[in-house]
């Protein structure tokens, strides 16, 4: 853990291990805190808080720039590291990282941009002037899924704003966590400015992140179902809430498209991180009359993709998070073929010599999907490709938006009407057009609905973190 500017082990002295979801090795152990240590990172940050947020913006932003260097020269090194703890193929890790580091810069830029108003008064002897401050200590709680740009996401926007944080990561990947505060411990943030509690269990730092009055935001990224809870305590107790939860992404296939371009697409896009990502594409719609285009250059691209260890050169899909995430895939694929679906790729578990000490999935494409199978509506995160075939175009845009949830949806086609009314027509905070990566740290990330509150990226990202002030002055 690393509360007030240094590393320390948990008051109780528990400790827990890191295993490599490819091998089942033990790759590390970090401190198992308790609500304890959670409370002594926010005592940290809270008496850190005074000072960072009245430091100048410059200085701020040259911490960020630091951390930003820091980061681009271990990247190998991080990359290494992400490969071994989370299992995402190396290349993969290699590009995490990178956009991780696009964070710190960006924020690095972006803290000093953050201004006030002067504003028309209501008579003529007075002034209104408007003064953005930051929010004071945040908690944050962090998915293992993205371990190490998930953090940035966070880190640097509050950092550029002001704020003092204290970290939760996942429990599956602390070690990358404890990377990148190395990082800003190098990079000289002051003591007690970035704080992380690891635990085991979350449930405990949830609870004071939740109640500590301390805390006036908590943000957090993670499942639909813990977001929801955290959200309503902390909501309860009037905390500010960003919460970035899961997804259903649909893929839009429009009659006006080119099926070989979008089939390449959705393969590129459905098996990145092993379709552990919240904007995974969950439902892959095709009009009739492009099928069999569609179909064909999906089931080639998809028979090419090879799981493995992601420290093995071609290999295109890593290992899964854990045995309950092979299941769920397993239990959603099991259904939809019961119900009549086909498995025109994949479909099982991978057994045998090297994969049946890690936790592994074939890359799966599945035909003749359907509302009513589990995989139309629960979100998978696993490597299956669920194609459903639709006939009337005017029916699609209904059929998209026919979620709770509202984070990313994808659009093909080649009719600038088309792909307008489609951008404008679908309920989902992003919306990739003929484009299967449409993220950066200057883009705004964020989900409707059951999708999550708040936006992470870009200058609405450092909104999240500062309160705006009114001064009425009477001369
Ligand atoms: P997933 O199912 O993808 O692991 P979770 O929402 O369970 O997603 O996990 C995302 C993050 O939320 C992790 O850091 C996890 O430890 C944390 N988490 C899970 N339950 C709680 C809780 N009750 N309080 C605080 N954090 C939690």
């Amino acid at each position: 853990m690393f509360i007030d500017g240094e590393f320390r082990d948990a008051r109780s002295g528990a400790t827990f291990d890191v295993t490599d979801p490819a091998t089942g090795d033990i790759i590390g152990s970090v401190p198992d805190g308790g609500a304890d240590d959670a409370r002594d990172a926010i005592t940290a940050a809270d008496a850190a808080f005074a000072a960072w947020s009245t430091t100048t913006a410059r200085s701020r932003s040259d911490l960020l720039y630091r951390a930003w260097r820091l980061m681009d020269e271990r990247a190998e090194q991080l990359a290494e590291l992400m490969t071994r703890e989370q299992g995402k193929p190396l290349r993969a890790s290699r590009a995490e990282v990178a956009y991780a580091a696009d964070f710190l810069r960006y924020y690095a830029e972006e803290a000093t941009r953050v201004t006030g108003e002067w504003l028309p008064s209501a008579r003529p002897d007075q002034r209104f002037l408007v003064l953005r401050q930051p929010v004071g200590v945040v908690a944050m709680v962090t998915p293992w899924n993205y371990p190490i740009s998930m953090l940035t996401r966070k880190m640097a926007p509050a950092l550029a704003a002001g704020c003092t944080l204290v970290l939760k990561p996942a429990e599956a990947t602390p070690l990358c966590a404890k990377a990148v505060f190395e990082i800003f411990a190098d990079a000289g943030a002051p003591d007690g400015v970035v704080n992380m509690v690891t635990a085991l269990d979350p449930k405990p730092i949830g609870e004071v992140f939740t109640t500590d009055p301390r805390v006036r935001k908590l943000t957090f990224t993670g499942s639909t179902a813990v977001g929801r809870h955290l959200a309503g305590v902390a909501a309860g107790n009037l905390k500010r809430v960003s919460v970035e939860l899961g997804g259903h992404a649909p893929f839009l296939v429009f009659p006006d498209a080119d099926p070989v371009r979008a089939a390449k697409g959705a393969a590129a896009l459905k098996f990145l991180n092993a379709g552990q990502a919240c904007i995974s594409p969950n439902r892959l719609y095709v009009h009739a009359d492009h099928e069999d285009a569609f179909v064909s250059t999906m089931v080639e691209r998809v028979s090419n993709v090879r799981a493995g260890n992601g420290f093995e050169d071609g290999v295109g899909v890593g290992p899964l998070v854990n045995e309950a995430a092979v299941a769920k895939v397993a239990a959603q694929v099991d259904d939809a073929v019961s119900h009549g679906a086909e498995a025109l790729v994949g479909g099982t578990r991978l057994t045998g010599a090297p994969f049946d000490r890690g936790h592994f999935y074939a890359p799966t494409l599945l035909a003749g999907v359907r509302d009513g199978m589990t995989i139309y509506r629960e979100e998978t995160f696993g490597p299956v490709a669920p194609i459903i075939t639709y006939d009337d175009v005017d029916e699609l845009l209904d059929l998209a938006n026919d979620t709770n949830y509202g984070l990313a949806a994808y659009v093909y086609t080649q009719n600038l009407s088309t792909a307008i009314t489609a951008f404008e027509g679908l309920r989902f905070g992003i919306v990739g057009v003929n484009d299967v990566n449409p993220t950066a740290a200057s883009a705004p990330f964020g989900g409707m609905q059951d999708s999550g509150l708040g936006r992470e990226g870009s200058h609405e990202g450092i909104a999240e973190y500062l309160e705006t002030k009114l001064g009425g002055f009477a001369i």
